[in-house]
Formats: C-alpha cells, sequence, structure tokens
C-alpha cells in the first residue's frame, strides 16, 4: 500500500512575545507611581498565537522565532502544544514583550518592544526557504524584522504565503504583496491596504483589495459580523456564531490558526471558514489569548 502523502508543513516566521500584565486601579498617569494589585506573564505575540492555534487544531507547523536565553519557558510552552520549535533560537537579547496595564473597569494601555522578534538576519530567512519542502506554506504577520526580503525569496522559489498584515503599519503597503496568495485581514488592516476610511462599507474594502492584488485569496474578518472570502469572482460570507464575548484578544489569531489548520488538510473554503469560525467564537468566550484558543475535539464537538 502507497504511504499517505504528509500534509504540508507551514513555517511560521513569527513573534514571540511576553506579555506581563498588571492589573491597576487606573492606568497610570503621568508622573504617577501606581501600585499593581496583580501580576501575571504569559505567552503572547500574534506569531506565537497562530501556531499555537495552529497545532491545537491539529495542523502542522514549525515556528521560527528568536528569545532571549533566560525565556526558554516559552520555547517549551509553544513545544508542548505540538509546535516544531527546532527554529526558535534562544538569543542574546531581550524576548519581544509587552507591558500591559488593565484597569477596573477593563480598560487596558500597552508599551510593546519588539527585542529579539527584530534581529532576524538573511541566513535565517535564506535557511527558511532553503528547508521548505514544494507544497509547503509560509506564515507571516509584521511583528518582524525581514518581512520584504522573505517575501521575495517567497517569490522567487514559489513558496506559497499566506499574511496577516498585524498591526498595520505604513510600511505594510511598501511590500512585494503580490508574493502573498492568502492575505487574512481585519476591518482596520483592509481599509489601510485599501486606502479608505475604517468605516468603509465591506464591499468597497473588498472591491479595492481583488484590484490591488487580483491574484490573492482574501479573507476579511469583522468581529461579530462574520468574515467575507474573496478569491477571483468569488465571494463569500461566514457569519459569526451568536455568542456573549468576553474577551477577544486572539479572536482572528485563532480564527487564522485553524483556517489554515483545514487548509493544510486539504479541507474546501466553506469548512475552513466554519471551522475557524467555531474556533474563534469559542476563544472570544473564555479569557486570555492563547489561553483561549480551544482544542480541536472542542471545535468537532461543537460542529456535532
Ligand atoms: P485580534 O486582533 O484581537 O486577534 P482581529 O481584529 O484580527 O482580532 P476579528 O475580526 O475581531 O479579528 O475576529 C476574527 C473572527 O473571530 C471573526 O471573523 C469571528 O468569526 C470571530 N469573532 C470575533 N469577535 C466575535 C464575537 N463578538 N462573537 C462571535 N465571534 C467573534
Amino acid at each position: 500500500m502507497a504511504a499517505a502523502t504528509p500534509m504540508p508543513m507551514l513555517h511560521n516566521l513569527g513573534s514571540i512575545n511576553l506579555d506581563h500584565v498588571y492589573r491597576v486601579p487606573h492606568l497610570v498617569t503621568p508622573g504617577e507611581t501606581l501600585a499593581s494589585h496583580a501580576y501575571a506573564v504569559g505567552l503572547g505575540g500574534k506569531g506565537a498565537n497562530q501556531s499555537l492555534a495552529l497545532a491545537r487544531a491539529g495542523g502542522r507547523v514549525c515556528h521560527w522565532g528568536r528569545l532571549g536565553r533566560r525565556d526558554a519557558w516559552a520555547r517549551d510552552t509553544l513545544a508542548d502544544a505540538g509546535v516544531d520549535v527546532s527554529h526558535v533560537s534562544l538569543v542574546d537579547a531581550p524576548s519581544g514583550h509587552a507591558i500591559i496595564q488593565v484597569d477596573d473597569a477593563g480598560e487596558n494601555a500597552i508599551i510593546l518592544y519588539p527585542g529579539a522578534n527584530h534581529g532576524f538576519d538573511g541566513a535565517t530567512l535564506e535557511a527558511l526557504v532553503d528547508t521548505a519542502a514544494p507544497g509547503d506554506w509560509l506564515l507571516l504577520q509584521n511583528e518582524c524584522n525581514g518581512l520584504a526580503a522573505l517575501l521575495a525569496l517567497a517569490a522567487e522559489r514559489r513558496i506559497r504565503v499566506a499574511f496577516n498584515p498585524a498591526p498595520m503599519t505604513d510600511a505594510v503597503g511598501e511590500l512585494p504583496l503580490s508574493a502573498c496568495r492568502l492575505l487574512f485581514v481585519n476591518r482596520t488592516e483592509a481599509a489601510g491596504l485599501a486606502g479608505l476610511p475604517v468605516d468603509s462599507p465591506s464591499d468597497a474594502l473588498l472591491d479595492a483589495l481583488a484590484t490591488r492584488l487580483p491574484d490573492c485569496e482574501l479573507v476579511l474578518t469583522l468581529g461579530a459580523e462574520g468574515a467575507w472570502y474573496q478569491a477571483g469572482g468569488e465571494r463569500r460570507h461566514q457569519p459569526a456564531l451568536k455568542v456573549s464575548a468576553m474577551d477577544t484578544t486572539g479572536a482572528g489569531d485563532t480564527f487564522i490558526g485553524y483556517y489554515l489548520a483545514a487548509l493544510q488538510r486539504g479541507a474546501t473554503v466553506p469548512d475552513c471558514l466554519a471551522q475557524a469560525t467555531v474556533a474563534a467564537a469559542l476563544a472570544v468566550q473564555r479569557p486570555g489569548a492563547a489561553a483561549g484558543i480551544p482544542t480541536a475535539d472542542e471545535v468537532a464537538d461543537f460542529l456535532g
């Protein structure tokens, strides 16, 4: 009997952040020293969250990342979830981290320091494209350096790229985005790329993106309004599930991880959208970004 063809690998060159969360009575004001009454540190970063979501969804994911030497626990957390961490390096630089204040009303203020996430060199980018086998995917977000070079290399080697340009910056518009096969954007990112106001109707956003990136499949997520898929002349809406959301942080990362894991298994677009939508709806009903990402069994139970 012929051996089954292995699922394509998804190589995620992405941020790994340490989220330091301080509970405070109010957000600190200029010149003030404020005591925090609770503190927790956890794994974060869009890259790490998306790798975790892919692994929990049963996908094959290899994370390419950089962490400060003292923070190997973050690499272990990814490995325990089933992420291949053989290309996560421990380096002599501070890890990327976020200092997050959350006040009693749930309002937050965040300082983000990219640290080691901005230290990728050309040799690592070359090693990644050399490692990728035909049919593999490359996944990128906008929290690491080297994106322009990596997109150019991926286009040269015909590696399929999925890109989530988050957080959106002006520099995203300068990237060689024609190298992308699949783009995941929320409203802010879509408006930024389309050059339109953020409150534009979804059709206007999709029309503008189709004109700008005619060969790219597009998934536009709109929170509780669901998601749109667009490719060529096809446009399809996937409603969100009606749930009572308590923490929507990481909803997009969960959605992307589950969508890509389904795609790796060869699922149809409607199936990819359905799996991603259920996973994200489960995630928004739980606290935390990484901690809220459901397992494949939980999503399967929901889908019956
Ligand atoms: P983040 O940056 O916090 O990860 P995002 O802005 O990238 O999120 P959203 O568009 O808010 O992503 O959400 C992604 C998907 O998660 C939506 O398409 C939807 O399926 C689901 N979702 C988000 N918010 C809700 C909600 N309130 N109720 C149900 N589903 C939701």
